[in-house]
């Protein structure tokens, strides 16, 4: 049996899954993105985190065929170089992903957007099964999207399904991209969380940020968040509700342009906040859609978590079967 290994490098969390033939999930295992130390840290807890997966599945190196690597960002997929990734500290200059992994295990390995990669396995494995036209909408500490039309991945001229950076109101807040009003400023962790803190700091009443520390976060993690909701924490719920109107509005707008079969929400805040977050963002999405009998097919992703692993396993195996 050879064993393919996907990797979700994200800004908070790397998530690693061993994957068989038959595309079922062998063993996972999870580690933390250094906040320093910049991409030599990083890729050293992503080498650590693979080696701790393969212990945990009593597998040796050996068994390995070639790794996926998921990273958020630009990606330049054909020499495996990130070029830019804003959310992971310290990534601000290209970094040779495939080429280092690669080094560290003696396999191939391809790197691909961990978005597109996402999509990937949901059309392929999850809830898109069966469908030819998929868009995902994935929350996490940034918006990201990918685009599947007639059973291909759409890629444009290469930076297509940019959703989390198409404009939701004019003149709008500040996004990290450094535009203004675009889908992250609304609905990416980081944006809610800047906004949480500016709102703390003048005064407003919040069990976020207690939430954080007793849970040993420097950050507002999805886990943090949901627990503020379930207490009512009334920021947190407002804010997480602003994100789903803007989550709708977007996926609304996009189903109008597409017309695709369904819409994928994923990613870490919207798998943990579920169907509560679904419901809001179908019911954004209702009065912007043309055709009203389709918000039934905004859905949430099928292996949350997983997907966006599996999904670099996936390219990976499709791209060593290619050569
Ligand atoms: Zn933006």
């Amino acid at each position: 049996m050879s064993l393919r290994v996907g990797v979700d490098l994200g800004a908070t969390k790397i998530q690693t899954l061993l994957v068989a033939d038959d595309d079922s999930i062998v063993a996972r295992k999870r580690g933390t993105t250094p906040v320093t130390g910049g991409p030599s840290a990083v890729l050293a807890a992503v080498k650590e985190t693979i080696e701790h997966l393969l212990v945990r599945a009593d597998q040796p190196a050996s068994a390995v065929a070639t790794i996926g690597i998921g990273a958020p960002g630009q990606i330049d997929v054909a020499a495996g170089i990130v070029l830019q990734a804003v959310n992971v500290a310290g990534w601000d200059q290209p970094v040779p992903v495939s080429e280092i992994v690669g080094d560290m295990f003696g396999v191939p390995v391809a790197l691909a957007n961990d978005v597109q990669a996402s999509i990937v396995a949901e059309h392929r494995l999850g809830v898109g099964r069966g469908r030819a036209n998929l868009l995902g909408i994935f929350c996490g500490t940034g918006v990201g999207g990918g685009l599947i039309l007639n059973n291909d991945l759409w890629l444009g001229t290469g930076a297509a399904g940019e959703i989390g950076h198409t404009v939701i109101v004019q003149d709008g807040h500040r996004c990290g991209c450094g535009r203004n009003g675009c889908l992250e400023a609304y609905a990416g962790r980081g944006a809610l969380e800047q906004a949480a803190r500016q709102q703390h700091q003048a005064g407003r009443p919040t069990m976020l940020f207690e939430l954080m520390e007793q849970q040993g976060r420097s950050r507002l993690t999805s886990r943090v968040w949901l627990d503020a909701c379930l207490q009512r924490d009334e920021l947190a719920l407002e804010l997480i509700a602003q994100a789903a109107r803007a989550v709708g509005t977007a996926a609304g707008s996009a189903t109008n342009l597409l017309d695709v079969d369904c819409v994928v929400i994923g990613g870490g805040l919207a798998t943990r906040l579920g169907d509560r977050f679904l419901n809001d963002v179908r019911a954004a999405a209702q009065p912007v859609l043309l055709r009203s009998d389709v918000a039934s097919q905004i859905v949430l992703s099928e292996l949350g978590d997983d997907c966006g692993a599996l999904g670099a396993a996936l390219v990976a195996g499709d791209r060593l079967s290619q050569r």
